[in-house]
């Protein structure tokens, strides 16, 4: 079979509730994706979609997760460095399964040969541009969830959902 990335097919990782699966801790899929290009991608069987969080194990519906620790600042980052945790509202610590679902999706990334992916922000696992800030507050600020942050620390580069026309243009750029 053909290598596609010989034939300039980039495949793409994508969060799967971003396609419809209703995978988010509230049991529900999430929107915001531009839907004829999602159909477009799928066609050409560019999509690999990924629930990091479900693939480690959590069950759907779960309690929300925030990142807490490092006060004002901390993200998916500190996570993987060991200075920050991810908690439930519930209050149990799910750093460790949390830092698995990167691991996971980061093996997933490479063996796909995915140089892009595409997940959702706000996310404590796939957000790119901001996150909760822990409080469980409805507040959010800058940063990056854990997910996100081993996925671009491998070399991925991880768009939002609103940011799927950017990617468009990225990969005609080649
Ligand atoms: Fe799963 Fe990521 Fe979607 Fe959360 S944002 S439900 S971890 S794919």
């Amino acid at each position: 079979m053909a290598d596609d990335s010989l034939l300039g097919m980039e495949r793409i990782l994508i969060s799967a509730c971003l396609i419809g699966q209703p995978v988010r801790y509230d049991g529900a899929a999430k929107t915001g994706a531009d839907p004829a290009l999602l159909a477009r991608w799928r066609a050409e069987g560019r999509l690999v979609p990924v629930c990091p969080e479900v693939a480690v194990g959590f069950p759907t519906p779960r309690p929300p997760a925030e990142i807490a620790g490092r006060g004002e600042e901390a993200d998916g980052r500190d996570v993987l460095d060991g200075l920050a945790r991810v908690v439930e509202a519930t209050g149990t610590d799910v750093t460790a399964q949390y830092l698995r679902a990167a691991q996971e999706t980061v093996a997933l990334a490479t063996a796909r040969g995915c140089r892009h992916a595409v997940l959702t922000d706000g996310s404590p696992s796939c957000g790119s541009g901001f996150i909760y800030d822990g409080s469980f507050s409805g507040a959010t600020r800058p940063g990056m969830g854990v997910v996100t942050a081993a996925l671009r620390a491998a070399g991925v580069r991880v768009w939002a959902q609103g940011e799927m026309a950017q990617l468009e243009a990225a990969l005609a750029e080649g």
